[in-house]
């Protein structure tokens, strides 16, 4: 090529690497033929989706030469009514990734500074380096954050602090007394971002629940988001919320039609099917209990987790196993990207998919 496209782009895009998804189901079955694939590896729903949210997909169909609603209103309302906030407070994201990025982009350039933890969400780094900031990351205190040091991390550069509570890939969360100490020495100039991908599935456990700090702190912006505990992984919706000024901003940065009408429609179905919310809740909980005696029996460390996932320490090269693992039908999620490579982090599944997996494990390492 005559011309060097690398050297013209942005000097933050230059350092990026792609984000590197689970490996899909399609993909496994192509490259070994394989079938009857069990896929632990992306932190989706196992137990399916709830009929009444494929009711209402497929009542929009008839909808599809229509653009969506761009601000959402119904969607909105609902969530404003559920979770007692104001839809002035609302913004809706394509999944709450789309929210980070409109976050970076509203408040990151160059010059300033992001700060995120050690083994926090990879998306941190990726979406702060490409709007050209300063990634700095905290070293992690037994897999999760230090919220004191990241504290200590504050510069006058500081805009954004992400933080993901629970953590993934790490499962780890902290208490609602460690937020508060936080909070207090945060600037109400810096920005942080409370993710709560998996808040769901940590609602009766001591640590902050963001919605009900919003009050507190003008500079908090909460993200959610449908894709896991709701089970709309397919569809990409989420929703951040905080005062409405930096709502505001927000919405500006925020493509016009971010939400497919399909998904605008599912996420109300979702918020109504509660019965749905706390199956996906009591399949979890099991499935940890399952997962973890087998674990111990197995005599295979894990990091101690809130959320829909357990990662696996396994003391040496953890590729090896990864692999094997896919030979035997089983998916699971390599974290060398996040510094992890003797780790393995797998999604808990339905009984019978934990099952599948203790036994390839069985087989595949000991
Ligand atoms: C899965 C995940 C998200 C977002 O997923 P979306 O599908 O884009 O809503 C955000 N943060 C964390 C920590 C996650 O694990």
């Amino acid at each position: 090529m005559s011309c060097d496209y690398v050297a013209l782009s942005n000097p933050g895009v230059q350092l990026l690497q792609p984000y590197q998804a689970g490996k899909p189901v399609e993909e496994l079955e192509r490259e070994l033929g394989l079938d009857e694939i069990v896929k632990l590896a992306s932190n989706e729903n196992p137990i399916g989706p709830s009929p009444q949210v494929v009711a209402a997909v497929e009542s929009g169909l008839a909808g599809l030469t229509r653009y969506p609603d761009s601000n959402g209103f119904s969607l909105k309302q609902r969530l404003a009514s559920r979770f007692a906030v104001s839809p002035q407070q609302l913004t809706l994201g394509n999944g709450s990734n789309d929210l980070l990025e409109i976050v970076a982009r509203t408040f990151l350039r160059e010059g300033t500074e992001a700060i995120y933890s050690q083994y926090g969400f990879i998306v941190y780094p990726l979406v702060t380096r490409a709007c050209g900031a300063q990634g700095v990351e905290v070293p992690a205190q037994e897999y999760g954050h230090d919220l004191q040091a990241m504290a200590d991390a504050i510069t006058d550069k500081t805009r954004v602090i992400f933080l993901a509570n629970p953590n993934n890939p790490t499962g780890t969360h902290f208490s609602n007394q460690a937020f508060d100490a936080f909070m207090a020495r945060v600037p109400d100039s810096v920005i942080i971002v409370l993710d709560e991908a998996y808040s769901e599935y940590a609602a009766a456990i001591d640590t902050p629940q963001g919605l009900q700090q919003l009050s507190r702190y003008p500079n908090l912006i909460v993200t959610r988001t449908f894709s896991k505990a709701y089970g709309l992984a397919a569809l990409r919706v989420g929703f951040a919320v905080a005062n409405p000024v930096i709502t505001d901003l927000l919405n500006r940065v925020r493509q016009p039609f971010n939400v497919s009408s399909l998904a605008q429609l599912a996420a109300c179905a979702a918020l109504d099917d509660e019965a749905y919310l706390q199956r996906t809740v009591a399949v979890n909980a099991a499935g940890y209990q399952q997962l973890t005696v087998a674990l111990d029996a197995l005599q295979v460390d894990y990091i101690p987790s809130v959320a829909n996932f357990i990662t696996l320490d396994l003391k040496q090269d953890a590729l090896p196993v990864y692999q094997a693992l896919l030979h035997e039908g089983v998916i699971v999620r390599p974290l060398a990207v996040y510094g992890l490579p003797r780790h393995l982090r797998v999604t808990i599944g339905t009984e019978a998919e934990n099952l599948r997996f203790v036994a390839a494990l069985k087989k595949v390492y000991s």
